[in-house]
């Protein structure tokens, strides 16, 4: 007799099925959750009190974030009809700041689609781009002003494609050879400092119609030397886009642009720079001062400029979809991993420091961060994106409206079946490419929950404990049909039972 209680609590590997049981990760443990839901109310209440106001996203962030995930605010019931094994899914937050659950779902999400759907056997490389301080604000607090730096820095290298990579010979035989990539915003570095920058990932060539049909051209030879050009050229495209909104005047000083009542602004922190830096510190970290207005070398396909910060050594081969997916999951993660914190006193965590560890040592030896739970939180409050700010962005022949598109995506080869190179009806006249300059992305292509945890962590929700396939039974949502649930179940609840603010935002808890 199996049992049927402590539905989401086993571990393991099922003996028979080989199949991972489902277990629910709780998220109401984690330090992140315990620290936000302490020092939360304290912050947004100090903030009332000196009449200073919380951009309304941000508040909204940190209230979903609360709930996602917590059984008292409803769960979906899977029931087994095999041996009466019942299961409790909590909904999720989609938030898209630094929630881990929902950051992990839409990371693999976004792997899984670029991988499996939209990037065609091509080399990709990828650009990263980041920003002088002045530039870091500017962004933070204009989402128009980041729309046109990203199509000028993505135009930049679209073109630096589109010209170098044939050779004379194949350009008088190629029509139209077409530069893509999907790119990235970040908002956050390492320190969670606010940090916007661009991961850009374009592919490592250009797509072009010769005669032996449209194919993919590699860039024959990259090198730093390569990259000096390109950088030049963002710095005079973004000079001309802060002056023409504004934020640089004609005689090269800095400017207030006159636009400033519908700019939403971000999240001020009190405490700027709050962290005590740990590991074998350096007495005299050996930091190399470049002249900002020479071109400098930083490294392999790592240069600078006026304080602008190039680097493009990371190049995958079409070939291989692994690195391609880790490449994708890098540069669409969120801000905070789980793991990643710790408390400094376990022993006392209501008072108890925060400590971050570095996934990387700075070169001044800080191997971890540590914070005090209110600048943490103050921290994570600065890297709320604006609302309506996409993150995700389509370029040249990824771009929806990209005429090339379907002939070159494998999701759209998969639906045609005639190709303007290969099948063309004899004397029809190819499409010529057009290059919508936004970049919106392509409707979503969502992964059911299910699918996407067998997918990336080889784990079947749907599953029972018994091998049997379960069954979405109920949403439940009602106060106290949340209470009798988890009390039938004894499973521990957070608090007084709560019921859902919207039903808008049943979409189940991504465990990651
Ligand atoms: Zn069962
Ligand atoms: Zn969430």
């Amino acid at each position: 007799m199996l049992p049927n209680t402590n539905a989401g609590h086993f571990r393991g590997l099922h003996s028979e099925y080989h199949v991972a049981i489902y277990e629910r990760h709780q998220p109401e443990k984690t330090i992140l959750y315990q620290t936000v839901a302490r020092a939360w109310p304290k912050i947004s209440l100090e903030y009332a009190v000196e009449g200073e106001t919380i951009p309304r996203h941000v508040e909204a962030e940190f209230d979903r974030y609360q709930r996602c995930g917590i059984l008292d605010y409803g769960f979906v019931r899977l029931y087994c009809k095999a041996c009466d094994a019942e299961r409790l899914v909590g909904f999720s937050c989609k938030g898209r700041s630094f929630c881990p659950s929902c950051g992990a779902r839409r990371r693999d999400q976004t792997a899984e689609r670029l991988v499996g759907d939209v990037w065609p056997v091509a080399n990709a490389r990828q650009w990263v781009l980041s920003f002088p301080h002045q530039v870091r604000y500017w962004l933070s607090r204009d989402t128009a002003l980041f729309t046109d730096v990203m199509s000028a820095v993505t135009g930049v290298i679209a073109n630096f494609y589109e010209n170098y990579t044939l050779s004379c010979e194949e350009r008088a035989k190629v029509y139209a050879p077409s530069a893509g990539a999907v790119s990235f915003v970040q908002l956050f570095g390492s320190s969670l400092v606010l940090n916007p920058h661009l991961h850009m990932i374009f592919l490592d060539g250009v797509y072009g119609r010769g005669s032996d049909g449209l194919r993919f051209y590699p860039h024959p030879s990259f090198t730093t030397e390569g990259m000096f050009d390109v950088l030049y050229a963002i710095h005079d495209r973004l000079s001309a886009v802060f002056r023409r909104r504004g934020y640089v005047r004609d005689d090269g000083e800095a400017g207030e642009p006159e636009h400033t009542e519908d700019i939403s602004m971000p999240f001020r922190p009190r405490a700027p720079k709050a962290y005590r830096r740990k590991g074998r510190l350096l007495d005299h970290p050996n930091y190399q001062h470049s002249d900002p207005d020479q071109m400098s070398m930083e490294g392999w396909c790592n240069i600078r400029y006026k304080w602008l910060s190039l680097h493009a050594g990371v190049a995958i081969k079409g070939e291989d979809r692994d690195g391609l997916k880790r490449l994708f999951r890098y540069a669409a993660r969120s801000s905070v991993a789980v793991s990643q914190l710790s408390y400094v006193t376990p022993e006392d965590p209501d008072r108890s420091d925060v400590e971050l560890k570095l996934k990387r040592s700075w070169r001044d030896g800080t191997e971890s961060l540590v914070f005090s739970q209110r600048a943490f939180v103050e921290k994570l409050a600065c890297l709320v994106p604006p609302p309506w700010f996409n993150l995700t962005r389509y370029y040249g022949v990824f771009a929806s409206a990209h005429v090339w598109r379907e002939f070159i995506v494998p999701m759209g080869r998969r639906k045609k079946r005639l190709c303007p190179a290969h099948d063309e009806p004899p004397g029809g006249t190819p499409p010529p490419p057009t290059k919508p300059s936004t970049g919106r992305a392509p409707a979503e292509y969502w992964i059911p929950w299910p699918e996407l945890l067998r997918r990336t962590i080889g784990v079947d929700p749907e599953i029972c404990v018994c091998g049997a396939k379960m069954i979405v039974d109920d949403a439940i949502t009602e106060p106290e049909k949340i209470t009798e649930t988890l009390a039938r179940l004894g499973i521990e609840s957070t608090g007084p039972p709560k019921a859902m603010r919207s039903t808008g935002e049943l979409d189940y808890i991504y465990d990651c």
